[in-house]
This record gives structure tokens, C-alpha cells and sequence, in this order.
């Protein structure tokens, strides 16, 4: 747990958050700022700061965030439409909160490329 994170925080129970998910290792919530239809957060219980900080052994936790953003997209009925997951990573890409986490985009056409 890293005390100045706002995502250790929501994981901890310390800061609210519409959760939609849980288990072991992942945590999935409402994004504050939908930006589509269905805006879901995908997140490591263990802080992990962003793509470029993780570590071989966290190979795991970071392919168990797609899956549940997978399931998460069947349980609301949006992966035969299609659904975007997303990573931003670093300053240029747009990443605010550094503890690593998977967006999860559905509910309306996706634009490509991303702005
Ligand atoms: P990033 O820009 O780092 O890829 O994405 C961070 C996301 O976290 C943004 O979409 C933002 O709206 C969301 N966010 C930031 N703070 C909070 C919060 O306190 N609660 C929730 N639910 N979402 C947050
Ligand atoms: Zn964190």
C-alpha cells in the first residue's frame, strides 16, 4: 500500500468508490469521469505505479486485470458489441493516477486512433 495513492486508498476502503468487481487479486469500480457509457477501472489490490514500473512477477496480476475487465464486459452484456480496454502509461499518454490500472470503455462507437 503506498498512503499518498488515491487507488490504494479506494482498495483499502479508505476512499469510496462504486465498485463493480472484486476478488482476490483485482478490484474494479466506476470511473469518476466516465467518458463512455460504461467507464470501469481495473485495478491490482498490490500498488503497482504504472506498465513501466512492473516487474516480471507481477506478470499474473497484470493479465488477471484484462480478465476481469473481460468478465466484467459480459456481466453488463457489452462484449458481443465490442469494448475497448485501455493503458495509459507516462505523462504524454495521459496517465494521472500512478498505481496501474485498466480502463474499460463499451456502451458507444470508439473512435480510432484515440485522441
Ligand atoms: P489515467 O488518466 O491515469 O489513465 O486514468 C485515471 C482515471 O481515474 C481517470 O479516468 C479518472 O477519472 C479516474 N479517477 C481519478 N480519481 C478517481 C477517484 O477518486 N475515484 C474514481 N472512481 N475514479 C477516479
Ligand atoms: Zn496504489
Amino acid at each position: 500500500m503506498d498512503d499518498t495513492c488515491i487507488f490504494c486508498k479506494i482498495v483499502a476502503g479508505g476512499m469510496k468508490a462504486r465498485l463493480v468487481y472484486e476478488d482476490d487479486l483485482a478490484v474494479a469500480f466506476e470511473d469518476i469521469n466516465p467518458q463512455a457509457p460504461h467507464h470501469v477501472l481495473v485495478i491490482p489490490r498490490e500498488h503497482i505505479a504504472s506498465l513501466d514500473a512492473m516487474s516480471e512477477g507481477q506478470d499474473a496480476v497484470v493479465g488477471h486485470l484484462f480478465r476481469a475487465a473481460a468478465a466484467v464486459a459480459r456481466e453488463r452484456g457489452v462484449a458481443g458489441e465490442g469494448y475497448r480496454t485501455v493503458v495509459n502509461t507516462g505523462a504524454r499518454a495521459g496517465q494521472t493516477v500512478h498505481h496501474i490500472h485498466v480502463h474499460l470503455l463499451a456502451g458507444r462507437d470508439l473512435r480510432w486512433p484515440p485522441g
